[in-house]
């Protein structure tokens, strides 16, 4: 059996949409898609007036080498959102398929289940929030088509250890495509699971820029799958998904300086993740500091609702998520400059009553 058995049958036998610039391309005069001959106004070289290439060679071999494996194997998408959106609306059909996620973690995948009318299995992380192989294995009906994992996971923090994914992807082969989330694994020791898409037809990889490569305004995401996998989704992604300037500011992130910028940046989060964790620790009505291989950190506090609205009245906004399981207590606290970092860290410190004199003695509500 092939991992595209598992896929929605309609969608491997459709006749994908076939955009001008896929059936011909390099042309010196193109007249075959309906394009203004004259660049918009302050295009520098983007050539804008054109469409932009389904998926830039350039791009896409670079993130390739990235992240370790063969162009055949990466999809690049409008940030790893579109891809989560890809893969459940090409494996799950709607009111009968499901997938599977263990939850506290990242919302989208939930979401675009139920856009797509797909059930969602939860299987809760246990109270150390370590993922628990065996219980979403046993969870794991025939309608359940994707596993969703996230390390490390958001909003807590945790790494899910290698042997795992292993183990999961080996148990759930000619079941259910393993979706492993290394949003932020940049920020972590581990290395990422994508070398193993060649052993595991059922395994893939979800990559980003907007973390650690400061680009969640170009929306550039990345599916790392077997080839098989990659050209399904290429046949219902939206016909021309990355518009020229956000690959161009991909591509410079890329380049050896932008390499050497990104990896100076991950570098400082690491340190000010380990400050801000020994610091908030020490902070009073702090309970505990999750321990985080992000560039966030899971706060407990004794009262998170006053400190989310102390904080807010100073012009620093962190993350609510007091609604997820076994979080009721907690903030979600982005790792920022050692400057942010320090202006949470004294509002904290002082006594509630000064924090109001601290808001409006500082400029931090007008920086956004
Ligand atoms: C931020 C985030 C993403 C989304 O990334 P985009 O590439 O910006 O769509 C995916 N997964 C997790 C777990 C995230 O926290």
């Amino acid at each position: 059996m092939s991992v595209l058995d598992l896929a929605r049958a309609e969608i491997r036998a459709m006749q994908p949409y076939s955009s001008a610039r896929m059936e011909a391309s390099g042309g010196r005069v193109m007249l075959n898609a309906n394009e203004s001959a004259w660049a918009p106004p302050g295009d520098h070289e983007l050539a804008c007036n054109r469409y932009p290439d389904p998926q830039p060679a350039a791009l896409v071999e670079a993130l390739a080498r990235l992240y370790g494996v063969r162009a055949s194997q990466v999809l690049v998408g409008r940030g790893s959102d579109e891809a989560i959106d890809l893969l459940v609306r090409a494996f799950c059909r709607a009111g009968e398929d499901a997938i599977a996620i263990q939850p506290p973690t990242f919302g989208m995948y939930a979401v675009s289940a139920r856009i797509q009318n797909a059930e969602v299995v939860t299987v809760p992380l246990a109270a150390d929030f370590t993922l628990d192989v065996d219980a979403v294995l046993g969870a794991v009906t025939p309608a359940v088509k994707l596993v969703f994992v996230c390390t490390p996971n958001n909003p807590t923090g945790q790494l899910v250890p290698q042997a795992d994914v292993e183990r999961l992807v080996q148990a759930l082969a000619g079941r259910a495509l393993l979706v492993v989330d290394e949003a932020y694994i940049e920020f972590s020791d581990a290395p990422s699971v994508a070398p193993l898409i060649d052993r595991y037809e059922n395994l893939a990889v979800l990559r980003t820029l907007s973390k650690a490569w400061a680009l969640a305004g170009a929306r550039i995401g990345t599916l790392l799958a077997n080839e098989e996998v990659i050209a399904l989704l290429k046949r219902i992604m939206a016909p021309y998904p990355l518009p020229r300037p956000c690959v161009a500011l991909a591509l410079e992130a890329l380049s050896e300086a932008g390499q050497v910028s990104a990896r100076a940046h991950i570098a400082t989060v690491r340190d000010e993740r380990g400050r801000m964790a020994r610091m908030l620790g020490h902070a009073p009505g702090v309970r505990e500091v999750l321990p985080s291989a992000a560039n966030f950190l899971a706060v407990r506090f004794d009262d998170a609702a006053a400190v989310y609205q102390r904080l807010l009245d100073a012009g620093i906004v962190v993350r609510d998520v007091r609604r997820y399981p076994q979080l009721g207590d907690a903030l979600r606290i982005t790792v920022g400059s050692p400057d942010e970092n320090d202006r949470v860290l004294d509002l904290l410190n002082q006594p509630a009553a000064e924090g109001r004199t601290f808001a409006e003695g500082t400029a931090m509500g007008k920086q956004a």
